[in-house]
Parts: structure tokens; sequence; C-alpha cells
């Protein structure tokens, strides 16, 4: 597990870009001549007619690996094996098919509180009834070979204990957004990674999306120019009755509201699209908790907050987060030479990105948002693999979210400014 990616698995262009040209090019090059016919390496073996340039003989014949747009994917023996732990509504409609068209990962365990639906679930995935684990059974996942990776997608305040539970059962972590409800409680999980030697990822997604990639790569390329605002607001109707919503609505479970949930994607989009630290919050409830529900009744959490952050820069962010707006997931940079409108930003499939500039505006014709979710799987299979830190949703990187949302509560509480505390 610890062994570093083979070589064939890398394409060009991904080696290319992350290390400079040499190492690849040998196994690539290999391939390309073992593939060849000798005799189409004779000079104009292959040449087009009258062209007098060598090319594709007229038969049926080997040739080079052509340059992949991803890498190959490994054989189900070198995968790492990840075990769900929570077979809701995210986990079963994207997280598990996006395991299956993973590159190096595999589905070897289910953990879920229902029998039935969880036996379907690892009938459909091919999970032997042996992966099949409850709540109360889970930790004998430690004597589990087949699972390398735990991923926790239960409600959020449930974070903390399960990613405990799965470091000491010498898992890697895997848990979803918002890593937990505390700061306390973010520092327990880490640590627990840490002691047990494991690593911990925190499922932000949108920083593996093409239009959200492409938009960090053009302001940190300069082609904006200096950032000097950021708009963000993320907004959906909360629907209790919705299983999904229950647990939502409920302080107990979900920690926070509609920030905790939605509008941790404008705070965590200002920061990944800054690449700074905010240094200053204001913040506004415009629902606070205990205000009426959809159907009237009070809400434990919030449903309505509005929050400036300012950046050493100077940048500012303006961000909104809601349970009471129609679908919104927006983010905006104002910058000095363009501007970036990512309209959507952060849902699942089609969100854009358009570029306006004095001259004229584009929309880049970028890959598939659903790729985000294979790219945040595949990116925590080569942390571990290369024994490093994710590149996008290190424990750090969730603590640190947590902290700024229970500031921008205090911020809205007080009514007053709050200075961020750099992280230690
Ligand atoms: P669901 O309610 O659909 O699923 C949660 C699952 O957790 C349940 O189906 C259940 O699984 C298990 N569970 C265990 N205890 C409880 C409990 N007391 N109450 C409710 N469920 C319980 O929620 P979601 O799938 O929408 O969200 C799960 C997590 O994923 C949350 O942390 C959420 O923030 C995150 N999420 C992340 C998204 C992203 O884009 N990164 C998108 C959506 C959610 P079982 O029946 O198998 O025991």
């Amino acid at each position: 597990m610890a062994d570093v990616v083979a070589a064939r698995t890398l394409t060009r262009r991904a080696f290319v870009a992350s290390t400079g040209a040499g190492l690849i090019a040998a196994p690539l090059a290999t391939l390309g001549a073992a593939g060849a016919n000798a005799a189409d390496a004779k000079p104009g073996a292959g040449a087009a007619p009258g062209a007098g340039m060598p090319g594709a003989p007229p038969r049926a014949v080997g040739r080079p690996m052509p340059e992949l747009e991803r890498p190959l994917a490994d054989p189900p023996e070198r995968r790492l094996g990840w075990a769900v732990v929570g077979l809701g509504d995210f986990a079963l409609n994207h997280m598990l098919p996006a395991i299956a068209r993973s590159r190096h990962c595999r589905l070897t365990a289910v953990v879920s509180g229902n029998r039935d639906k969880a036996r379907a679930v690892a009938a459909a995935y091919g999970v032997p009834e042996r992966g099949v684990y409850d709540y109360d059974g889970f930790d004998r996942i430690r004597d589990d070979p087949t699972v390398d990776v735990v991923y926790i997608v239960l409600p959020n305040t449930l974070h903390a204990e399960w990613t405990v539970r799965a470091a000491q059962a010498g898992k890697h972590v895997f848990c979803e957004k918002p890593m937990a409800a505390t700061e306390a409680e973010c520092r327990q999980m880490i640590d627990a990674c840490a002691k047990a030697g494991r690593r911990l990822m925190i499922a932000y997604r949108a920083p593996f999306e093409p239009h959200n990639r492409e938009a960090i790569r053009m302001i940190r390329a300069g082609e904006i120019g200096p950032v000097r605002e950021i708009v963000a607001d993320h907004g959906r109707p909360l629907e209790p009755k919705k299983p999904a919503d229950e647990w939502r609505a409920q302080a107990a479970l979900a920690a926070g509201g509609s920030l905790y949930d939605i509008g941790i994607y404008s705070l965590n989009g200002a920061r990944y699209l800054t690449g700074e630290e905010p240094i200053e919050l204001r913040a506004t409830f415009r629902k606070p908790p205990g205000s009426p529900g959809p159907d009237g009744r009070p809400v434990d959490v919030d449903q309505g907050i509005a929050w400036t952050m300012r950046f050493p820069s100077g940048a500012i962010a303006h961000c909104t987060s809601a349970y009471d707006f129609a679908n919104v997931k927006r983010i905006q940079v104002m910058g000095e030479k363009a501007s970036l409108a990512l309209d959507p930003a952060t849902e699942y499939e089609g969100n854009r990105l358009l570029v306006r500039r004095e001259t004229g505006q584009m929309e880049p014709k970028l890959g598939e948002s659903s790729e985000q979710f294979v790219g945040e799987l595949d990116e925590f299979a080569m942390a571990i693999r290369e024994n490093r830190e994710p590149r996008h949703g290190s424990g750090r990187e969730g603590l640190q979210d947590v902290r700024l949302m229970q500031l921008i509560y205090e911020a809205a509480r007080t009514g007053r400014p709050v200075a961020v505390p750099p992280l230690r």
C-alpha cells in the first residue's frame, strides 16, 4: 500500500505537469517500442504514398501508447478498499457510483443501521456478506484486511466519534464536510489519525471540479490580476419532511444550520480562490436559530446568515447562506484585470465558468463537473500511497472552516467584528 504509483498509471500530461519530463518518458517510450512491430521501424515502412515521411502502415499493427486523458485504472487487487459508513442520500446517489468509477479505489465494505438496505447495496456493488457491518459491530473492521479507508457519511455531529473509531481500528479516514461540530472535535480527529499513523481527508469536492480548478489556476497565474472582491451565495429550501433534511433541522445532529451545510461552500470557496486566510469577520443572521421553518415550527439551526471576510491582501468576500432561497450555488470573483463568474459553482453536475474582460467575455469548455467526486477519492488514494497530505481537504483545512464558522456565528450573535487568530 505504501508503494508509489506505478509509472504506467500516470499520464504523460499529468506527469509532466507535476514533475517535468524525465521519469515517465521511459516507460511510455518502452511501451511505444514494444507495441510497434519491428518492421514498422524501418524507414518508410508505413509511408503515405508520395509523402516521403514515415507513417502508419496500411494493415493492423500495434501502435505506441497514446497520450492518456487520465491515468489508467489500477487492477482491482491494487486498489484501496473503502468501507462506507452511512448509506444515505449522498452516499448512495453520488459517492458509491463514484467509487465504482474511480481509478484507485474499490468498495469492500458497507456500514449501516439498516441491514436489509446494507445487504442490497453490498450485493449491487459486489461486496461479500462479510463486508456488511452494523454500527455495533463496526470495531471488528480492524481485522478486515480488505478495508484500507473508512468513509464517514453520517450526520455532522457523528463525524468526530466515527473518525476516531475508524482511526483506532487502524484505517485511513475520509470524512464528509463539515469536519465536525467544534474545533476541539476537529483536533481530536486529527490527533487520533496522527496517533494511529493514518491519513485523514475531509471530503471537499469543489476544488476537484474542473470549472473551480480552472478558476483557481487563472487566479494563481495572475490572469485576472489581484482579487479585489468575492461574492459567494449558497442557498436551497430546507425540507424537514425529507429524511436527509430531518437531521439537518436538529442542532444535535447538524451542529450548525445552513452555514455548516451549504454556506461552507461560500466560505471554503473564498479561501481556495484567494489562497488566503481571512483576518476579520462580520456577520448578520437573517434567520437565526429558533426562527420558524417552512412549516411554521421553530428550527434549531440558522436558516439565513450573511457575512463578510477581510483577507490580508485587502480582498473582501461577501457571502450568504440560506435554507429559504431557491437553489443558488454561485461564486463571483472580481479581479483588477478580469472577473470570473462560477454559476453554478458547486452543483454536482453542470457547473459553468464565465470569464469577463474589457475585451469581451468567454466561457471555456472544460471537463464534466461529475469528475469532482472521482477526483477527491483518487486524490486521497494517491495521498495515502505517496504518504503525503491530500492537496486539498487536510484535517487542518477542515478544522479551519469549523473555526471560521464558529467565529461567524459569534460575530452574528454579538453584532461585532471578530478578529481571526491565526491557526496554530
Ligand atoms: P442522509 O440523511 O441521507 O444520510 C445519512 C445516513 O447516516 C443515514 O442514511 C443513516 O445511514 C446514517 N445515520 C446514522 N445515524 C443517523 C441518525 N441519527 N440520523 C440520520 N441518519 C443517521 O444524509 P446525507 O447523505 O445528505 O448527508 C450525510 C453527510 O454527507 C453529511 O455530513 C453531509 O454534510 C454530507 N454531504 C456532503 C455532500 C457533499 O457534496 N460533499 C452532499 C450531501 C451531504 P444508514 O441508514 O445506512 O444507517
